[in-house]
Order: structure tokens, then sequence, then C-alpha cells
């Protein structure tokens, strides 16, 4: 027999993926998925490292209409100059702290916000408060390796997905509709 289990009194989680394993980013789409089923706006903010690549996530939002955004577009990530990464985290970071701002979302996705907290282009300083004193109600999930204990700290949940097997170690390369 088919019971819903009643959900509690609505507070906005921070959650966490981290770890080396495969799975943070697509376990936060599937966040997403059962977010938008509740009918909450959610949208995520994509910190890429390379040039932009279309993934298949990117084409079927597209179709329903859900955000995905990838931030710091036509840029690559992997300058020479520290200066210019900083100068294009706060532009990323600018978007996400609009995003939390502007209390239009029930959910909003920091994928691989990890990375320029650990490369130090982004400062935890700057962030740390941000999060805090977002709308109580918003859910708000960070993805990527290596997050910093700051964070992990004022999280409500955190998952450290662990690698047992990866194909890659057997030369198995990525594959469409499962990396990308
Ligand atoms: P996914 O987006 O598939 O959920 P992820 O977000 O957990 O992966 P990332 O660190 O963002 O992991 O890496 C993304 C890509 O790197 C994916 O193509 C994934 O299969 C691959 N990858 C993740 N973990 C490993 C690993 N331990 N060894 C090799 N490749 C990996
Ligand atoms: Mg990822």
């Amino acid at each position: 027999m088919e019971r819903e289990i009643k959900p509690g009194p609505r507070k906005g989680l921070v959650i966490v993926h981290t770890g080396n394993g495969k799975g943070k980013t697509t376990a936060a789409i599937g966040l997403m998925f059962r977010a938008l089923g509740r009918d909450f706006k959610t949208i995520m903010l994509q910190f890429i490292k390379s040039k932009k690549h279309i993934y298949g996530e990117h084409i079927l939002a597209e179709k329903l209409g859900i955000e995905i955004r990838p931030l710091g577009d036509g840029f690559s990530w992997e300058s020479k100059n520290i200066e210019q990464d900083k100068n294009l985290a706060k532009l990323c970071w600018d978007q996400c702290k609009e995003a939390i701002e502007s209390k239009k979302y029930d959910m909003i996705i920091l994928d691989e916000f990890t990375y320029p907290l650990k490369y130090g282009w982004l400062d935890i300083n700057e962030v740390i408060p941000v999060i805090k004193n977002r709308d109580p109600n918003l859910h708000l999930v960070i993805t990527g390796r290596n997050a910093p204990e700051e964070i992990v700290e004022i999280a409500d949940l955190v998952s450290d997905i662990q690698v047992i097997k990866h194909p890659f170690k057997n030369g198995v390369r990525a594959q469409l509709g499962v990396e990308m």
C-alpha cells in the first residue's frame, strides 16, 4: 500500500556532495529532479574548469525549460594568470550571489563550487556570510572534490562519495549518457 510520508517543517539545508568518486553532479541533478516534482524553483550554476562542453542534462534542461547555467562561458579556467582566474571566479560568484539573494529559488545548486575555493580564486570569507544569511527556506547544494572545512562546518548534510571502481582505470573512455 502506498503511503505519503509527511514532510517536516521546511528548513533550507546546505547539502554537500564531495569526495573522489563519481556521482556528485549526477546526484545533484537527481535532487533537482525531485525538487522540480514538488514545483520548487531550481537553478544549477556550474563552475566549469575548461571550455564549454554540452552534457545530456543541458539538452534535456533546455527542452523542459529548466535552468542549468554554465558559468564562465567563453573563458578558460586554465589561464596562467591567477589574477585573471580570480576575476573570472568573482564574476561567476556574483551570479551565484545574485541568485541566492534574489529569493526566486527554492533550491540552488552550485556545481563544482569547491574548486575556485580550493585554488584560492575565491575568498571563503566572502562566501560563508552569503550562505549563512540566505533565505532560511532555501536549499543550497554544493558539489566538488575537497570541500573546504568551513563549508562542511556550516553544512547540514555532507556526503563523501568514494571510488571503489571507475572504468577510466581500465582505459574505458567517457560514455555518452553516463558521463556526458
Ligand atoms: P558526475 O558528473 O558523473 O556525477 P562527479 O561530479 O562526481 O561526476 P567530477 O569530479 O565532477 O565527478 O568529474 C566529472 C567527470 O569525471 C565524470 O565524467 C566522471 O565519470 C569522471 N570521474 C569522476 N570520478 C572519477 C574517478 N575517480 N576516476 C576517473 N574519472 C572520474
Ligand atoms: Mg561534477
